[in-house]
């Protein structure tokens, strides 16, 4: 497909090109934020595979320089007109000026944020990244358990995996965990759909190494089967879990985000480096913990320990409608692929389509305007795989005329 045909038939990658994101997906991220003001008092971050790196572009510029885009941009604009009409009301009437009703109702909305000084991103990818104001960049692998070390390092200097018990947590813990990550993709779905889930598993495992009280967790996912269970699982970790799917992304993609606020690790969790999410050993007693809320979950693992609650098919099914749950749903699906009347547990999180229904359709084509030309990428790809395979088939005087390229 040429520039042209791409800009036409793409629309957030023509927009990415203008505004100069390096990414498309910057605006996955932008509409999430939209949504679920991601960003307020959010000062420390963790960028997980975040290469070519315009998540880590919208966290420099929102919060490094405190630029401001959809929500807090739309607030700014309305509180500014508000100004602006109580500005204009006292000579047009010979009243008193109206005063405002509540607290702060006519003041510019106050980033909930502190100064650029405060701000730490630190992003991480398998593949170089190039640099980016603010932000600390490291080259490694997140399923890799030397990778934990590195990021506690990089999020504090004092941190001494010599001087430490390798399984204390970060000290100086963050506010949002975002992860992007994704598989050079096969076409295989299961395949596709497991290797993500394997990223997704060690993105959470980072999180509740590093995550403080109250903190955020945002994490691509591909929905396949019993994902559901991996919303309840989340539950026991997070107060609110919703899945979320930005306009930007394809509606014909499996790709949606997971989105998870209020970080409360239950009583007695311990993130540990070795065993952070305590499958096997301490999530039963966890989800136990949770009964209140998740009592199947709890059921289901206590009755199979040693399982990670995406394995758990439970014998019963509950619904429980107190105040905790309201979001989530237990029901019944008896036809199994086996033909057995098995019940198996269904967790239903809430689905949240977002980005302004005006902004534009990733699955439409636009009519591009008259003279339009068409841009370079703002940040072509530093070492892509396919690089070295276009290498490798010249040095044996193969042709390799076009190469498909996942944008
Ligand atoms: N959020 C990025 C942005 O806005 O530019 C785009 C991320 S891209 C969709 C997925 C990234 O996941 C790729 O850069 C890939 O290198 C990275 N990735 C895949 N497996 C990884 C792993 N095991 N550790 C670190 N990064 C990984």
């Amino acid at each position: 497909m040429g520039k042209t045909s791409k800009d036409k038939r793409d629309a957030y990658y023509r927009l990415a090109k203008e505004q100069g994101w390096r990414a498309r997906s910057a605006f996955k991220l932008l509409q999430l934020d939209e949504e679920f003001d991601l960003f307020s008092h959010v000062t420390r971050v963790v960028d997980l595979c975040a290469a070519p790196g315009s998540w880590s572009q919208v966290l420099s510029r929102v919060l490094i320089k405190g630029e401001k885009f959809g929500r807090t941009a739309w607030q700014d604009r309305e509180a500014r007109f508000r100004q602006q009409m109580l500005n204009v009301l006292p000579s047009i009437t010979s009243s008193d000026p109206p005063k405002p009703t509540e607290e702060g109702i006519y003041a510019p909305r106050q980033p909930e944020r502190s100064t650029p000084g405060d701000v730490k991103i630190v992003s991480i990818d398998l593949q170089p990244m190039s640099p980016l104001p603010g932000v600390v960049t490291l080259r490694a692998d997140i399923t890799h358990p030397a990778t934990v070390p590195l990021l506690l390092k990089a999020l504090d200097p004092d941190y001494d995996p010599a001087a430490r018990s390798s399984k204390q947590p970060a000290s100086q813990p963050v506010d949002l965990v975002i992860s992007d990550g994704a598989p050079d993709v096969t076409g295989l779905h299961d395949l596709d759909i497991y290797v993500q889930s394997q990223l997704l598993f060690a993105a959470l495992n980072l999180a509740l190494c590093v995550l403080k009280p109250g903190g955020k967790f945002v994490a691509k996912i591909f929905r396949g089967r019993n994902v559901d269970v991996l919303y309840a699982q989340l539950k026991i970790f997070f107060e609110k879990v919703f899945v979320a799917k930005p306009r930007s992304s394809r509606a014909s993609s499996v790709e949606a985000f997971i989105v998870c606020i209020n970080f409360r690790p239950p009583p007695g969790f311990r993130a540990s480096l070795e065993d952070p999410l305590g499958v096997g050993s301490g999530l039963p007693e966890m989800a136990e913990e949770r009964t209140r809320q998740l009592p199947v979950l709890a059921d289901a693992l206590m009755q199979n320990p040693g399982t990670a609650a995406w394995d758990v098919a439970p014998s019963k099914s509950l619904y429980d409608p107190g105040k905790d749950v309201v979001e989530v749903e237990a029901y019944d699906e008896t036809n199994n692929l086996d033909g057995s009347e098995k019940d198996d547990i269904k967790w239903i999180a809430p689905f949240i389509a977002c980005g302004d229904l005006s902004s534009f359709d990733s699955d439409a084509s636009y009519q591009l305007p008259d003279g339009h030309v068409s841009l370079d990428p703002v940040q072509p790809p530093t070492a892509p795989p396919y690089k070295r395979a276009i290498e490798l088939r010249k040095a044996v005087g193969g042709s390799y005329g076009k190469t498909a390229v996942k944008g």
